[in-house]
């Protein structure tokens, strides 16, 4: 694996289109990307900026919150990863990798749809752990719909509960066992500020994350406690070949970046490690793009 953090021309560092193609069912399994999705497991390097903390993080077995994920463990941080059961594989090496730290891992599998299991994941969360210091809201439904005649109710319901509602029932339960100097941090999308004709219900939420997170924000700041937002553009993740985007758009994946190529997970575990530590001291309710360029403003 070559130095991630040697000097070099960014374009050229990770893979470019085109890509093979390679529909999967949703949730894709990051297992099966071709090429595979660099999480920093071999190039992510921590230097003790999370040390003794206790990190929950949904969407955790693949993709951003994967790489968040195997970042807070570099960085010598307890976590748990939420997943849906159908993740298990993908899940287990990222437990795996955690504990390879001397880390503690928890793994959290059920549906983010389920009022009842968002609570429960939390409580789960917070007695394994034993308590909760930085909150990663991360897991993503993502599934094109040509036009508006096809995004079903059932469509909507399903983003909307799984982008929103469980935002909002996570991060209800939580909010009572955040200590002072906990941290909070979201992922929306570019999709919030530049919308894409064929992901009405997505984009939606993506702007719908935004708000909330600028308004938990200022309530939490009263108990010392931050929230803030990332806003990817294209990361090469599973998400996009499981019905994300059409199969020729994930074969030019990232071509229409400044970089000519998506970014790659691991390129974004530095800054929900940022968010995440007391390094982001002075930083509430503001929203990191990280787009290749295109800009979220
Ligand atoms: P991913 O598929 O690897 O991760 C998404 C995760 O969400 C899945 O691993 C799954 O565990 C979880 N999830 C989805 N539905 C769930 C449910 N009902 N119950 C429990 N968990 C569920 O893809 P990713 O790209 O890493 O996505 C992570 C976040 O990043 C999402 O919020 C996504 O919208 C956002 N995002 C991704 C991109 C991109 O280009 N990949 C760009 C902008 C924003
Ligand atoms: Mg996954």
């Amino acid at each position: 694996m070559p130095n991630r953090l040697k000097m070099q021309d960014p374009r050229s560092q990770y893979p470019k289109p085109p890509f093979p193609e390679q529909p999967q069912a949703a949730p894709g399994l990051a297992r099966k990307m071709d090429p595979r999705p660099d999480h920093g497991e071999e190039s992510y390097r921590g230097s003790g900026k999370l040390d003794g903390r206790k990190a929950l993080v949904t969407g955790g077995d693949s993709g951003i919150g994967r790489a968040a994920a195997i970042a807070f463990a570099r960085e010598g941080a307890d976590v748990a990863i939420s997943y849906l059961p159908e993740e298990e594989a993908d899940a287990k090496e990222v437990i795996a990798l955690i504990e390879v730290e001397g880390r503690k891992a928890v793994a959290l599998p059920g549906d983010v749809k389920e009022e009842a299991w968002c609570r429960e994941l939390v409580q789960k969360a917070v007695s394994e752990l034993g308590g909760l210091d930085v909150l990663v809201i991360n897991a993503g439904r993502q599934q094109y719909r040509d036009n508006i005649e096809e995004l079903s109710t059932a469509d909507f319901d399903k983003t909307m509960k799984t982008n929103l509602y469980a935002l909002h029932w996570i991060a209800q339960a939580a909010v009572p066992h955040l200590p002072p100097g906990a941290s909070v941090v979201t992922t929306a999308s570019i999709q919030a500020y530049k919308p894409s004709p064929i992901l009405l219900d997505y984009a939606t939420t993506k702007a719908g994350i935004v708000a909330y997170t600028k308004a938990l924000a200022k309530q939490l700041i009263e108990k010392g406690i931050r929230a803030n937002v990332v806003a990817p553009g294209p990361f090469w993740t599973a998400l996009q070949p499981s019905g994300g985007q059409p199969d020729e758009k994930v074969e030019n994946f990232g071509k229409d970046s400044d970089f000519g190529r998506p970014g790659q997970p691991v390129e974004l575990a530095p800054i929900y490690v940022l968010l995440a530590s007391q390094e982001a001291s002075f930083i509430n309710g503001e929203v990191f793009g990280v787009t290749g360029g295109k800009g979220v403003a």
